[in-house]
Formats: structure tokens, sequence, C-alpha cells
């Protein structure tokens, strides 16, 4: 890759090599759209197993969305206590559940796939504590719409290879990035899945393993000796290659 490649040059070749490590998988999330929804709120800063865990009791305790929604708070903050801030989380989930019961009347999102992209995506950003994130997630996993979740991982590792601008936001990555690929939802769903991944496992927070890493000869976090200040990381507690 030349040095003057541009950000989208640059983004296609990185996915290139990132599939050829991880392989194209078939697009796939929870059965049930209202599950991803639901468990996208319940996953913030909290690990998958934990989701999973708050997820099922939750259900098992109460096992319509109705009981959920008018379930007394502290009961509810308990059965999902697995998850990080439940406290937090337990009312985000009731007046969500309300809002859609007033405007739909039903706990039933499936009329999302018949709407345009844009539509959807404004539909379920309305909805009280829904961003970006979130949204992108349920329309790409659950009803395969062309939109790209960037979430921590997917945001620091193209942030460390010169993707995008070292101030720039993960909303803001999201239009960026969407702009350098094609309007497919297999490829960005693979892309989310790939950088995800490459996040968790080699790219990770403070101490990523470079030298295991297929993007070393193109990323500028590492061709700088890892001193760049970027908006997706913390300061690391030592240098790159100590
Ligand atoms: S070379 Fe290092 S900093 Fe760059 S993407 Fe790979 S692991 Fe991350």
């Amino acid at each position: 890759m030349q040095p003057s490649s541009s950000p989208a040059d640059k983004t296609r070749s990185a996915h290139q090599r990132l599939t050829e490590l991880y392989g194209t998988q078939a697009i796939q999330g929870y059965s049930d759209p209202m599950h991803e929804l639901v468990g996208t709120i319940l996953s913030h800063r909290t690990t998958h197993a934990n989701e999973v865990t708050a997820y099922r009791t939750m259900r098992d305790r109460f096992p319509s969305w109705e009981e959920v929604r008018d379930a007394p708070l502290p009961d509810l903050i308990n059965a999902i206590q697995a998850a990080n801030y439940p406290e937090v989380k337990a009312p985000y989930i009731q007046n969500l559940l309300r809002h859609l019961f007033q405007e739909t009347g039903a706990a039933n999102l499936d009329f999302l796939g018949k709407l345009s992209t844009e539509e959807a995506m404004n539909w379920l950003m309305a909805l009280p504590g829904i961003g970006l994130k979130t949204a992108t997630i349920v329309l790409l996993f659950k009803f395969h719409k062309p939109v790209l979740p960037v979430d921590t991982h997917v945001h620091r590792v193209t942030q460390r290879l010169g993707l995008i601008g070292p101030k720039v936001s993960a909303e803001k990555a999201h239009t960026l990035l969407l702009s350098y690929l094609p309007l497919d939802s297999l490829v960005l769903f693979n892309f989310h899945k790939h950088f995800y991944w490459h996040g968790q496992r080699v790219c990770t927070w403070y101490y990523p393993k470079c030298s295991e890493c297929v993007l070393r000869d193109i990323c500028d976090f590492y061709q700088s000796g890892g001193t760049a200040l970027l908006s997706s990381t913390p300061t690391r507690k030592k240098p790159l290659n100590a």
C-alpha cells in the first residue's frame, strides 16, 4: 500500500486483510429484534457472557415484555444485575417499552423491515435511550440494512490505523467509514465483526499486540511509535515497544 493511498483505499485494503484472517461470516444476530435492541442496552460496558446472563434472568422472571415494563424497578434492577450499571439500564428499558407500547401497541419491531434505511434509523433513534450504535446493530443484524455499527473496538482500530482522524468521534466515524465501503449489508456486517474481533484479540486497549498484527505496515499508530493521542483510546500506561 502506497503512503499516498486515500482513506477509502486503505479502508478497503485493511478490510480485505482482516477478511483473509477471520473469514467471511453470514449475517447473524439474536433471533428476535427486541432481543437485539434490549440486549444492546444490557451489553453497554458489560461482557457478552454477563449480558446473556442478565437477559436470560430478566426473561425468566418476567416472561412477557408487559411484565418487564410493569415490574417494580428494584426487581428489574435485581434481575439484570449481571450487567454493569443495572440501576441505569433498568429505567431505560422500562421507558423504552412504555414508549414502544404507546407508539405501536406492542413490543414488536418487525415493521422496521418494511421501512427505508433512513426511516428505520430515524424511528429507532427517536426512541428514548437509543443511540446510533444500538440502532445500527438492530438494523444491520436483524433487518440487513446497509449501516455500520461503530462500537469501541471498531472506533479504536480504525483510528489507530488512520482510516479516520485522531479526533473523529464514533458517531462521525459511522458516516466516514460508510462512505468508503460498498452499501452492501454482508460487507458491512463483516467489516464490523472483523474490526470488533481484531480490537478484542489483537489491537487491545493499552497493549496492542502489534508484533502479531497483519495491519502493522499500514498502521499509522504503529508507524508513529504508538505515541499518538486518539479520542478512542485513553492514555497508555507504557510505550508500545516497552
Ligand atoms: S499494528 Fe498495532 S496499533 Fe496498529 S492495528 Fe495492529 S495491533 Fe493495532
